[in-house]
């Protein structure tokens, strides 16, 4: 472990900013909340936020982005991978494994170059978290800390910050850094320590019972029509839990022709579970027509489906999903709760 003066650090990020080819991003202050966004100055960096609008998945899974523009005339079809490559500051823990859970899912079966080689050329550069907002309960989603997943992770210890190293990127962007990077000492090492101790009495809420029970509570709650159509019945479809979660990332693949019909990109964008067109197929079906069976799918899809696949709680308890929902039904801790009492 090592660690580097807080003066220094942001020495580092501005030289960073202004000499070096990659996008410096980091978390800032925007209209009273918090979104990744490229640097500016070291002294926009917010590294002691609670939770961003979006999660850093937008860096790899942009929103919108064109995979291959075509010329029917000329009978062309030109691949475009837009890939920018950046050094992300400042993810949460729970981002780093919601992150990770994304790599399984773009590397399984069919291998997708769109975000894999946005994912090569990223650094991500961790932190602890400072503070912690009301809707997360990452501490009982194991999520509040991580030995992996970051290049470099970083913790508040006082005047400097403590660094963990977790790969080759991170000690080839530490070298940038030079002299200002020093070994940590005795005490804080015992800081950092007491810091991801004590983490867990900063959560107001948290799940009653061990996550990996959840596949099998949500098996048992498959059938439970009552129990979804109740707890969806104020769902307004809108899919913002999709699109906030740092674990969701379907997406719908659109061709888009120009006037002269000879010309256009096929272009994929963000799509959601929840939203009512997602399960739409031809001859006008739609296989999960009701929000309850949306609802449920969601819930079936974080805490069971991908369980099943890959090992995984996809959920990672950052409650972004609670914290933008309008009609305030989107709350996992609630859901899982709910289901345990029901079945205790
Ligand atoms: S649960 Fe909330 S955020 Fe999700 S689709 Fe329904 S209203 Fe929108
Ligand atoms: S389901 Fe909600 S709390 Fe869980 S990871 Fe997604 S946005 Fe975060």
């Amino acid at each position: 472990m090592k660690a580097i003066n807080k003066n220094d650090f942001s020495e580092f990020v501005d030289d960073l900013i202004e000499n070096d080819d990659r996008e410096v991003v980091g978390v800032q202050t925007k209209s009273n909340e918090f979104a990744f966004d490229p640097l500016k100055s070291a002294e926009d960096l917010r590294l002691d936020y609670d939770v961003t609008i979006l999660p850093p998945k937008k860096y790899f899974m942009p929103q919108r982005e064109t995979l291959v523009e075509y010329n029917l005339n000329e009978g062309e079809t030109t691949p475009v991978n837009q890939v920018v490559p950046r050094i992300i500051m400042g993810i949460h823990p729970y981002d780093l494994v919601a992150i990770e859970q994304m790599d399984k899912v773009f590397e399984d079966t069919h291998e997708d170059p769109y975000y894999l080689e946005k994912r090569r050329q990223s650094v991500l550069v961790g932190v602890n978290m400072a503070n912690v907002s009301d809707r997360s309960f990452a501490h009982t989603m194991g999520t509040a800390t991580t030995d992996t997943g970051y290049d470099i992770m970083l913790t508040d210890i006082g005047d400097r910050y403590a660094i963990e190293v977790g790969s080759s990127k991170g000690s080839n962007l530490l070298e940038k850094a030079g002299q200002a990077v020093d070994d940590i000492t005795t005490d804080e090492i015992r800081k950092v320590k007491q810091f991801k101790e004590e983490l867990p009495k900063k959560f107001k809420k948290d799940t009653k019972f061990d996550p990996f029970e959840l596949p099998s509570l949500l098996k048992n709650y498959y059938e439970n029509d009552e129990f979804w159509e109740e707890n969806a019945e104020d769902c307004l479809s809108c899919g913002t839990c999709n699109l906030v979660c740092p674990t969701c990332y379907c997406f719908d693949v659109q061709d888009v022709n120009d006037i002269s019909l000879s010309e256009g990109e096929r272009l994929r964008t963000w799509d959601g579970c929840m939203l009512e067109a997602f399960a739409e197929v031809a001859g006008d079906e739609n296989f999960r027509e009701e929000k309850a069976a949306r609802y449920r799918h969601r819930y079936m899809r974080k805490g069971r489906y991908m369980y099943n696949r890959f090992g995984d709680i996809a959920c990672v308890g950052c409650g972004r999903c609670s914290e933008q929902c309008l009609p305030d039904i989107a709350d996992p801790v609630e859901v899982f709760n709910q289901m345990k009492e029901g079945t205790s």
